[in-house]
Order: C-alpha cells, then sequence, then structure tokens
C-alpha cells in the first residue's frame, strides 16, 4: 500500500516506522517544522518525508492517509484528501489493525495520565506482559515495532479516538467528559462527547466498558451510542471505613498510595476493576499501589517549609482538575491559578472557594476574569507576571498550616512553554527557598 502521513511528530513517526517496517511505501509530510531526533529517525530508517510544506501531488496518491491527532478535520490538507476519497485515520487505529494484541484504552477529560500509569503499574506488578503508550510516552504504532506485548495500556485523546473507525478495546475506561477542547468541536458538547463515546462503538459482548457513573455528560453519551460491552459503572460511593470498595467482598487498602483525594480514588477504582477483570489478586493490588508514583506536576508535593506545604498541580489546565485539587486540599489554601482561559466557567469552584481559599495569586498576563470573578469572594487577591515573583508572593501570604497550591485550571502559554515548564520553575524557585 502507499501510505501518506500528516505531521511528524511521535505518532506520526510512530506510523511511519510501522509502516514500514510492514513493508508498505511510506511518505511523510509535515507543513510545519520537524524535530531533528524525528528527521534522523527517519533518515535512519530511510522514509521519505518533507517538512513546511504539503506536496500534494505525492499525498494524493496514497491509499491511505494516517493524520497526527494535532491536525483538525478542517485543515486544508485533510479536505483535499477526503475529496479524493482517501480514506484518513488516526495513528492509533493504522496500529489497531496491525496487532492482535488486547487493547486496555482509557479515554476521559481529566485522570487519564494517571489512570493509565497505575493500570500499567498494577498489571506488569501482577506478571502480566504489558506494555504502555498512546497519548503519553511511545506511540502505539512505534511501540508495535518493538517486542510484541500479550496487552498495551493506551491512554487516548478524544483527537486520536476521532479517527478511530474500527478500534476496539478489549477492556475501555470512560473516566468523565467535562468541558475542554470545545474549540476543536465547533463549541458544541455534543461534539465532544460523541468522540469520547467512539472508545466503546465496536465493543462486543465479551469486552468491557468501565465508566463514571456518575457523569451526566457520559450517561448522555452512553443514550446516543448504544454498546453492547459488558458495562462497569462505577458507584457513587467508593469507599467503606477508609477502605476501597471494588466488589462486594473486596475491600482494598490505600494506606501508604501516594494519590490523595476523591478524584483519585476514583481513578484508583477504575485501574482496580481493571485489574480485578484479569484476575489480579488484592495482595498484588494492595503491594502496587503502596508502591505507584505518579507523573509530575499532578497534585505532586514539592516541599513543607516552615509547616508551608507547596503543591504542584500545574497539569490542572481546566476548571473541573483544578475543582478536584482544592476539594483535595485539608489545610486553608494560597491558591495560585491562571494563564490562558479556554472559555473558563469558575461556578463549579465557588463553594470550594470561599470555604478554603485564604488568597488567590493570579499569574498570567491577563488576569482580569479571574480577579472579576472572584473579587468579592477572597480577601486578598494578587497579580503575577512571572513564577519568581509569585513564589515571593505566596511565601509573604502563607502562614504556619497553609498550603500553597498552584492549580491554575488554565493552558500556560502566555508567560510558559507549556504545563511542565510552568511546574518546573515553581519547583525550582521553591528549592531556592
Ligand atoms: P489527563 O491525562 O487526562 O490530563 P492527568 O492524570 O494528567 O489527566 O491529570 C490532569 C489533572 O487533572 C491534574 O491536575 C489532576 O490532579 C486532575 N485529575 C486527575 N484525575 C482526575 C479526575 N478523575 N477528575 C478530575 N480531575 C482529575
Amino acid at each position: 500500500m502507499k501510505i501518506c502521513i500528516l505531521g511528524a511528530g511521535e505518532s506520526g513517526v510512530g506510523a511511519a516506522l510501522l509502516a514500514k517496517q510492514l513493508g508498505h511505501s511510506v511518505f511523510v509530510s509535515d507543513g510545519g517544522a520537524i524535530l531533528k531526533k524525528f528527521r534522523m529517525e527517519m533518515i535512519e530508517n530511510q522514509i521519505d518525508f518533507e517538512a513546511q510544506t504539503h506536496s500534494f501531488d505525492k499525498i494524493l496518491v496514497a491509499d491511505l492517509v494516517i493524520k497526527s491527532p494535532g491536525i483538525p478535520d478542517e485543515a486544508y490538507v485533510v479536505s483535499a484528501c477526503h475529496e479524493n476519497n482517501i480514506p484518513v485515520i488516526s495513528e492509533i487505529e493504522f496500529a489497531a489493525r496491525n496487532t492482535k494484541a488486547k487493547i486496555i484504552a482509557i479515554t476521559g477529560s481529566n485522570g487519564k495520565t494517571t489512570t493509565t500509569l497505575l493500570t500499567h503499574h498494577i498489571l506488569e506488578n501482577a506478571g502480566f506482559n504489558v506494555g504502555i503508550g498512546g497519548n503519553i510516552g511511545e506511540s502505539f504504532a512505534r511501540l508495535l515495532t518493538d517486542k510484541i506485548k500479550d496487552y498495551y495500556v493506551l491512554e487516548l485523546s478524544s483527537f486520536q479516538l476521532d479517527g478511530c473507525p474500527t478500534l476496539k478495546p478489549n477492556i475501555a475506561i470512560l473516566l468523565n467528559i467535562t468541558p475542554d477542547h470545545l474549540d476543536r468541536y465547533n463549541g458544541k458538547m455534543e461534539n465532544y462527547i460523541a468522540s469520547k463515546l467512539l472508545i466503546t462503538k465496536n465493543q462486543d459482548e465479551k469486552d468491557y466498558l468501565i465508566y463514571n457513573g456518575q457523569d451526566v455528560n457520559v450517561k448522555a453519551g452512553l443514550k446516543n451510542q448504544k454498546t453492547i460491552a459488558n458495562l462497569i459503572p462505577t458507584p457513587e460511593n467508593l469507599m467503606q471505613n477508609n477502605l476501597l470498595q471494588l466488589t462486594e467482598e473486596m475491600l482494598i487498602n490505600l494506606e501508604g498510595c501516594s494519590l490523595k483525594g476523591p478524584h483519585n480514588q476514583f481513578n484508583i477504582y477504575c485501574a482496580l476493576k481493571v485489574a480485578q477483570l484479569l484476575g489480579v489478586e488484592k495482595e498484588s493490588m494492595e503491594s502496587s499501589l503502596a508502591e505507584f508514583s505518579n507523573a509530575p506536576h499532578r497534585l505532586e508535593l514539592v516541599a513543607t517549609l516552615n509547616d508551608v506545604e507547596f503543591i504542584n498541580d500545574s497539569k490542572a489546565t481546566n476548571v473541573d482538575a483544578t475543582f478536584y485539587a482544592l476539594q483535595s486540599m485539608i489545610r486553608p489554601i494560597i491558591w495560585i491559578a491562571g494563564g490562558v482561559d479556554k472559555g473558563n466557567e469558575y461556578d463549579q469552584v465557588l463553594t470550594v472557594v470561599k470555604e478554603k481559599v485564604k488568597c488567590l495569586i493570579c499569574l498570567g498576563k491577563d488576569n482580569s476574569k479571574l480577579k472579576n470573578y472572584f473579587g468579592d469572594h477572597i480577601d486578598e487577591i494578587y497579580s503575577c507576571d512571572s513564577m519568581q515573583k509569585t513564589v515571593d508572593k505566596a511565601c509573604e501570604m502563607a502562614s504556619e498550616g497553609d498550603v500553597v497550591l498552584l492549580s491554575p485550571a488554565c493552558a500556560s502559554f502566555d508567560l510558559f512553554r507549556n504545563y511542565i515548564d510552568r511546574g518546573d520553575q515553581f519547583k525550582e524557585y521553591i528549592k531556592k527557598l
């Protein structure tokens, strides 16, 4: 087959490597620049590619186009493929079509990375031959160019699901659906919901769908997208006397687990459900939980200085994630928030803010929305335009017993390269104190 790949990032290059290994003729086209490491990789593997342009004469002769998730469907090059009746799929779909391995696929607006890492960790500890990738780490296609595993735990974004017409996970997890990325869905929540529900579209009666049983958007989605998978809704009450109730008989001790807060109890429940379905023993689950350490920038305790805790939740780029961070705090909060607002509505956090936040430090180029919204509800509000000033101000405002929480509810691009840069700078200035 002649395969053209649009976009030469991790997913595009992964798809190119797999396609090449399978013996297809491969051409990679990226309208922007290509990172050096990816250029080198394609040269080493004799893969034909171009950067900063799309040569339609080379693209429109393809039998199949694999599109990177960052490229919207409306892009001119994608429309041209559709007009020429060339099927356009995502790298995940391409990879899935080329493996018999079992797939555990995880999606949601928040909690994907945490739940994916945890599920993989529990299964690996229990002795499963299991890989991890997708929206984190290596692309699924790249994973398949290496030694094939029996299972793959995949984190999937809605953009990745959009190009997956036949993907059929053996076990799927749908964590939650809250407003995010609506710019890519014509501002319509129902489009975003439909995209998330693609995770279960092709599942059959031998497959499982673990889903958030309390989430109205998930439930609305399931009404439209019928599924014949075995349905496992998460219960309203997960905990019983400090133990997580996985089944009627199986109560799991979370002591020693570093994942804190009700949202993480929920993530743990979903990961453990997968483990239970695959026959993992309770003792193995508990020891895996005690050993697990999450990826950085997610409610990460950076330091405790003079009895002030500093917590980095830079990955909270929407209001829902920040809501759970605020809810998880036991101490009075010096809250650092702000950045690029994606159409935020703050009503969800108002009650918890009034109850716990004693000071808000806005960290963004334009802080007017935060200041206007919370002006009547928080006594002390300040604005800073750099992380250094923000950390200094937070230290000035914090007293013994407080927590300084960076949980911005916004994207970071106004003052930082990305959420990692924002979180790293936060940690750097705290370490200098
Ligand atoms: P994702 O990969 O979906 O972005 P992460 O695990 O990286 O999810 O977490 C992103 C942010 O969302 C973090 O601030 C984290 O504390 C918060 N979060 C994690 N799990 C949940 C959940 N189940 N519901 C709401 N927020 C969550």
